[in-house]
């Protein structure tokens, strides 16, 4: 054993499996097994490993100037060609953009934006955040208390009460729904017990609801048709704000550009940008708000004297390098136009495993999905063994692909972007 504290691990586990290097959509062992990558490492690697370009433009910029940070307005072009780019792709009214390190890191910049902002329109007690049940928003202190799944809570002490996360139902038709009720009745029940909530907690108190557009962790859940329309016409209601967590869903996974864009989410008011922004190349993230958020923020800072939030890694020029590029490859090469047929492909391949008598719900949207693994199919009865998704990766994995078990029980697939329809069939296959 070395002296690695792993993350999101039982630490019990001895060392599992060492990557050595990467190629295209695979990755090979220090034993010279080769597997073929099922979840882009953690839902990340879009244009696979070993792209020279990527690697050139890091090299490149790193040889040019390795480092510079950002507070006090200091700059440089390729961070500003960055923002406006990404300003140009989201689907929101005059984004304006803070870098970042990783997902957790850009959720918890949304927070303090949230109360910096409202408390700039004199609102300081609207600042509660409503997140749903069977979320995954990151591990930071902040991040995790919005995320919903109780592994991530337990013995953390997480100050949800203080930083006023409300909790939500779980858009999750296959587990949630009660006998009989149509995907329209569910979706209403939910929805008025948002609305519920909302009156509850008191609308004046609440800043803004979080949603993955299609959650990734906690089991790919694909809300029903409706849903997010119904959800926006409750928080247009009594003007709370929408932020869509696109950690995952961004730039291309879903079938189209943005997963709000896939799920019909309008504007969202706030965007978390990260792993494919750089191909997970370079460690980055955005924190993406709309132009109007900034006006006020940009005043209050005015009369603090500082918007007092940045990381000594806030908008790293080589990370920013990596990631200007990563976007233009992806609209130059048809990045995402190529993942929608093939996601498609990659559905309609799934699909056959509805037939197998271990699975629940094959679900999924463009290239990303879970196979739900029950203990009956009929009652959809979960199995009793938390463990069994992990021994299902682990035989996935003995045949040379690499899968994630999420939420217990079920298995995620999440390839690059860049794979081919062939090295769909051999994911199929191998699973
Ligand atoms: N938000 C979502 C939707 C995620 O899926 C993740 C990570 O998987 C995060 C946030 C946290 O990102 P990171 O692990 O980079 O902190």
């Amino acid at each position: 054993m070395s002296q690695i504290i792993y993350p999101t691990t039982n630490l019990y586990a001895t060392e599992t499996l060492t990557i050595e290097r990467g190629e295209g959509a695979y990755v090979f062992d220090n034993q010279g097994n080769k597997y073929i990558e099922g979840l882009a490492g953690l839902w990340c690697t879009s244009l696979g490993y070993n792209n020279k370009e990527l690697i050139e433009t890091a090299t490149e910029q790193m040889s040019r100037l390795s480092y510079s940070h950002m507070f006090g307005g200091k700059t440089h072009q390729v961070g500003m060609d960055l923002s406006e780019k990404l300003a140009q792709m989201v689907p929101m009214d005059d984004a304006k953009v803070f870098f970042g390190n990783s997902g957790s890191d850009a959720n918890d910049t949304h927070i303090k934006m949230l109360r910096y902002y409202f408390n700039a329109i004199g609102k300081p007690g609207k600042y509660k955040v409503i997140a749903r049940e069977r979320s995954y928003h990151g591990v930071t202190v902040a991040s995790a208390s919005l995320t919903g799944l109780p592994p991530n809570h337990t013995h953390f002490g997480l100050p949800f009460e203080s930083l006023g996360v409300l909790r939500t139902d779980a858009p999750h038709y296959y587990r949630n729904a009660f006998p009989n009720e149509s995907e329209a009745e569910f979706v209403d029940r939910i929805v008025n017990n948002l609305e519920r909530l909302i009156l509850s907690e008191g609308p004046e108190t609440i800043a803004a609801f979080i949603a993955e557009p299609i959650t990734g962790a906690s089991g790919v859940i694909v809300p029903p048709a409706g849903y997010y329309q119904k959800v926006q016409a409750v928080l247009n209601k009594y003007d709370i704000l929408f932020w869509a967590d696109e950690v995952i869903t961004a730039f291309g996974r879903t079938g189209s550009d943005f997963g709000c864009n896939t799920m019909g989410i309008k504007k969202p008011d706030m965007m978390s940008l990260a792993k494919q922004l750089s191909s997970a190349y370079m460690p980055i993230s955005a924190s993406v708000i709309k132009g109007e958020m900034f006006e006020a923020i940009k005043q209050q800072s005015r009369d603090v004297g500082v918007f007092g939030h940045g990381y000594t890694y806030s908008g790293h020029p080589v990370a920013c390098a990596v990631a200007l590029k990563t976007l233009e490859i992806y609209l130059r090469d048809g990045v995402f136009e190529h993942a929608e047929k093939t996601g498609n492909y990659m559905q309609s391949k799934l699909k056959a495993f509805e037939q197998h008598p271990l699975v629940g719900e094959v679900r999924g949207k463009g290239m990303i999905a879970a196979i739900e693994l029950v203990a009956n199919k009929k009652t959809g009865e979960p199995f009793n063994d938390g463990a069994v998704g992990s021994y299902a990766m682990q035989a996935c994995q003995n045949n040379g692909l690499i899968c994630r078990a999420v939420a217990g029980s079920s298995l995620a697939l999440c390839p690059p972007l860049i794979v081919t329809e062939a090295q769909i069939d051999e994911i199929v296959e191998k699973m």
